[in-house]
C-alpha cells in the first residue's frame, strides 16, 4: 500500500535510508548514552546500575530496522520538507493534526522521530507507574536512541546527505567516521537533570536548534574538501573536525543532558517510584562473564579487570572519571581469543567513582568502580 502511494520515484530515497544511513554511528550512540549519568541528579542515583545496558544497547533501534518495517522512519524528520517550516520556522506538533493537515503517507514520509520520541517516553512513564524495571529499562534504552537522533543535524533535513548540495556522502561522514576518529576528544561534563514541564514543546525546540548546526556540518565539509582536495585523508577528517568540534560536542552535550532530563520527568511523572534491592538485582544484566572489574585487596585501592576474548579483535580499554574525561587507556591492541586480566590504580589519592569501558570488535562494555 505505501509502495503504491509513494511512487516508485520515492522508493530510492526510502531504501537509502534504510540501508545506508544509521544514526550518529554506534559510536555516538555509545558515547550520547553513556554520558547522559553525567547529568544524574541526586534523585537518580538508583538508575545508575542501568548504564552498562544502556549504553550496550543504544543503537538496538538501528539494528531493528532490518526486520521491522515500520522502524526506519521513526529515526529522523525531513522537516524542511514541510513548507510551514521553511515559511515560519515550526510545524505543527500534534500528531493528529498534524496528519489532518498533510495526510498520513506525507507525514509518515517525512519521518516520525519527534513523535516517536513522545511515545517512547509515555511508554518509560507507564513502565514507571507499574514498577516494571525490566521493560523500563528497554524503553530507556529506546528513548536515549531517539534522543540521539535528534540532536544529529542530518536526521532534520531534507538533504540528509548532502545530496542537494553537492555534499553527497557528508552523514556518513561527519556521524560515524569523524565520530569513530575523535572519540576520545569529545570531552564534555553533565548539569543535574531537570522535570521538563511540556516534553512535545522541549522535543521539537531541541529539533528547530539542532536543525541549524545543518549548513554548518556542510560549510566545514566544503571547507575540508578545499584544505585536502578529497573526502577520505587524514587531513580532510581533521579539518572537518576542527570546524565542526565545537558544536558537535555541545550537540552531544545537549543529547545526554536531554536524555537524563526525559528519564528524569518519566519517573517523576509516575510518582517517583524506588527500586528495592531485589529490583536492582534484576536489571543488573550485562554480566556475562566477559568482562568484569573487581577490588582487588581490601587496602590496596586498586581494581583487577578481567576479561574474555571470543575471537580475534582489537581491545581497548579505557578509564573515564565521574565528570567523563578519559583518564587513561589500559589496553590498546590486537588479541586472541583467551582469557586476559590486569590491574589499575588510579594516580588520584582520594576516592572516586571511574567507569572502566572494554571495547571490542562484538562488545562494549561499562563498569563502574569507586576506588
Ligand atoms: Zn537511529
Amino acid at each position: 500500500m505505501l509502495k503504491k502511494v509513494l511512487g516508485w520515484l520515492k522508493l530510492p530515497a526510502l531504501l537509502v535510508v534504510l540501508l545506508v544511513l544509521a544514526s550518529w554511528g554506534r559510536t555516538g550512540h555509545r558515547v550520547i548514552s553513556f554520558k547522559s549519568f553525567l547529568s544524574f541528579n541526586n534523585e537518580m542515583q538508583q538508575f545508575s546500575n542501568w548504564v552498562d545496558y544502556l549504553v550496550s544497547h543504544s543503537s538496538d533501534p538501528d539494528s531493528r530496522r532490518s526486520s521491522d518495517p515500520t522502524e526506519a522512519p521513526k529515526h529522523y524528520i525531513d522537516i524542511d520538507n514541510y513548507p510551514e517550516f521553511v515559511s515560519s520556522g515550526k510545524i505543527e506538533q500534534d500528531y493528529n493534526t498534524i496528519v489532518a493537515q498533510h495526510g498520513y503517507n506525507f507525514v509518515i514520509e517525512q519521518g516520525i522521530l519527534p513523535w516517536t520520541t513522545l511515545t517512547t517516553l509515555d511508554s518509560l512513564k507507564a513502565c514507571f507507574s507499574r514498577r516494571d524495571w525490566q521493560k523500563a529499562e528497554f524503553f530507556v534504552a529506546d528513548l536515549g536512541h531517539y534522543i540521539a537522533d535528534g540532536h544529529m543535524p542530518f536526521h532534520i533535513t531534507r538533504n540528509y546527505n548532502g545530496q542537494f548540495t553537492g555534499n553527497t556522502g557528508i552523514h556518513g561522514r561527519y556521524e560515524s567516521d569523524m565520530i569513530n576518529n575523535f572519540e576520545n576528544d569529545i570531552v564534555y561534563s553533565g548539569q543535574p537533570a531537570q522535570y521538563i514541564e511540556n516534553p512535545s514543546g522541549y522535543i521539537f525546540n531541541y529539533l528547530y536548534k539542532n536543525y541549524t548546526c545543518v549548513d554548518s556540518v556542510l560549510q566545514a565539509d566544503n571547507h575540508a574538501k578545499t584544505v585536502a582536495g578529497n573526502t577520505s585523508s587524514d587531513l580532510y577528517y581533521q579539518t572537518l573536525w576542527n570546524d565542526t568540534r565545537h558544536f558537535t560536542t555541545d550537540l552531544f552535550k545537549q543529547a545526554s543532558f536531554s536524555f537524563a532530563s526525559l528519564i528524569y520527568t518519566a519517573w517523576t511523572d509516575a510518582g517517583k517510584p524506588q527500586m528495592n534491592s531485589t529490583d536492582i538485582a534484576m536489571v543488573k544484566t550485562g554480566n556475562d562473564g566477559l568482562f568484569d572489574v573487581s577490588l582487588s585487596g581490601f587496602f590496596s585501592r586498586s581494581a583487577r579487570i578481567s576479561y574474555q576474548v571470543t575471537t580475534d579483535s582489537v581491545v581497548v580499554i579505557s578509564v573515564y572519571d565521574v565528570s567523563g574525561n578519559h583518564i587513561q587507556t589500559l589496553a590498546s591492541g590486537s588479541k586472541s581469543p583467551g582469557f586476559y586480566s590486569l590491574n589499575w590504580k588510579p594516580e588520584k589519592r582520594s576516592r572516586a567513582l571511574y567507569f572502566i569501558i572494554y571495547r571490542s570488535k562484538e562488545f562494549y562494555r561499562v563498569k563502574k568502580v569507586i576506588l
